[in-house]
């Protein structure tokens, strides 16, 4: 079999007549190609098989196709792969690797394993347009939506080079999106990520071992109930609407109200759903008790559990972690308000690959994106935010 470095090269010399990448084509996207180039639609299944299960990207070595189509698919197709870039390996095991998506962008992804799982973190854009004051990736400004192929990619890049890794073979158990980007701003290509990622006869996941986290772009919670229902965690960091506008400047256009209903919608019809709100600890800014009951208030009457996450430094951030006791008392606080509380531990900080830290290579498409936040270098946590136009269609 190729190494995916091979296979990476190959694919690469293919790309250059642009023939149609069938990496990120859901099974009915398959299914729709194969019927245009006359071919039967059972093809589908098949090459789903041969590039999500086998992960071959040749297509001379799918031998259950004729030749005639393997010769056609050759001319006319190609299934290409992004370039990993470097791979960094933390003492905690957690590994981050930088892919590259074109020639001046990256993405990183993280593999974090403990005892019983495996946990994939994939991006689903090149940087992130919604500036949250406390996220690294923010600081990157904006680039582009990924392609269903550069989402599923992630993962089919990460299981073969885990398996590869004789030294420390490694299974994939969980994939979550809370790599760069909002998810649910790029609506249509993580969906059909997401449909393979579930697919049987693609990646095979089960559905609550997948999560998208976002920042709570309500409309398309409720799109994504209705298209392709994994996990929901919201990002939600503080109790009430003045706080939460200035951390997460799309509570303005979304507010709390509105986003715990959407919450509430999504998981309504199912009695073992919980939606997981990830709260991130900002010292003196919402880590104090009175932060917690308000919280617990909020959250009492939904299917919640709440994922503290220490904040994460980077370089200029304008805020710290607060000290563990301040933790461990809002957790309890949490606790005894009877809602499920865990505190994330931090996995990979010694690579930067802890929550918030990935940065990827970014080149903001946008000059307002880049003033703006050297704008907030300067004044952290002081700037409103908007979102371009295109990224707030719903
Ligand atoms: N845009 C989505 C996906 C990103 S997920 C979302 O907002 O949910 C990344 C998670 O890490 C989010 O919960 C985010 O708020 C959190 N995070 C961002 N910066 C962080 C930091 N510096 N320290 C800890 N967590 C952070």
């Amino acid at each position: 079999m190729d190494t995916p470095e091979d296979t990476i090269q190959t694919t690469a010399v293919r790309a250059e007549r642009e023939p149609v990448n069938l990496l990120g084509l859901t099974l009915t996207g398959l299914e729709e190609y194969f019927r245009v180039i006359g071919e039967r639609p059972f093809r589908a299944v098949q090459l789903l098989k041969w590039i999500h299960q086998q992960r071959i990207t040749d297509f001379s070595a799918m031998t259950n196709l004729s030749r005639e189509l393997r010769a056609r698919l050759a001319a006319e197709a190609v299934v290409r792969l992004p370039e990993i870039v470097s791979t960094q390996k933390s003492t905690d095991g957690t590994i981050k690797w930088l892919v590259r998506v074109a020639a001046d962008n990256c993405i990183e992804m993280v593999f974090i394993p403990d005892a019983r799982r495996g946990t994939l973190c994939i991006s689903s854009q090149v940087g992130c347009a919604l500036n949250c004051t406390f996220c690294f990736t923010a600081r990157q400004g904006f680039n582009r939506n990924l392609s269903s192929a550069e989402i599923i990619a992630q993962v089919w890049l990460a299981r073969t080079l885990l398996e590869n890794d004789s030294a420390d073979r490694r299974v994939i158990t969980n994939v979550v999106l809370m790599g760069m980007g909002e998810p649910l701003l790029n609506f249509e290509n993580v969906v059909d990520a997401l449909e393979l990622m579930l697919e049987d006869n693609a990646h095979g996941f089960a559905r609550r071992r997948v999560t998208l986290s976002t920042a709570g772009v309500v409309p398309k919670i409720d799109a994504l109930r209705q298209r392709c229902r994994v996990s929901l965690a919201v990002s939600l960091h503080a109790p009430n609407d003045r706080l939460r506008d200035q951390l997460v400047p799309l509570n303005k256009r979304y507010p709390i109200r509105e986003l715990l209903a959407a919450c509430r919608r999504y998981v309504e019809d199912d009695a073992r759903a919980k939606v997981t709100f990830e709260y991130v600890l900002l010292a003196g800014v919402n880590d104090s008790r009175q932060h917690a009951r308000e919280l617990a208030a909020l959250l009492a009457d939904l299917p919640a559990k709440v994922n503290l996450i220490p904040f994460n430094p980077f370089p200029n951030s304008g805020y710290q972690c607060p000290p563990a006791p301040v933790i461990d008392d809002f957790r309890e606080v949490l606790m005894a308000r009877r809602i499920m509380t865990i505190t994330r531990k931090t996995r990979g900080g010694d690579i930067d690959a802890a929550c918030g830290q990935l940065a990827g290579e970014v080149q903001a498409r946008s000059r307002r994106v880049r003033l703006r936040n050297a704008n907030r270098l300067a004044t952290p946590g002081r700037t409103t935010v908007t979102l371009p136009p295109e990224q707030l269609q719903s």
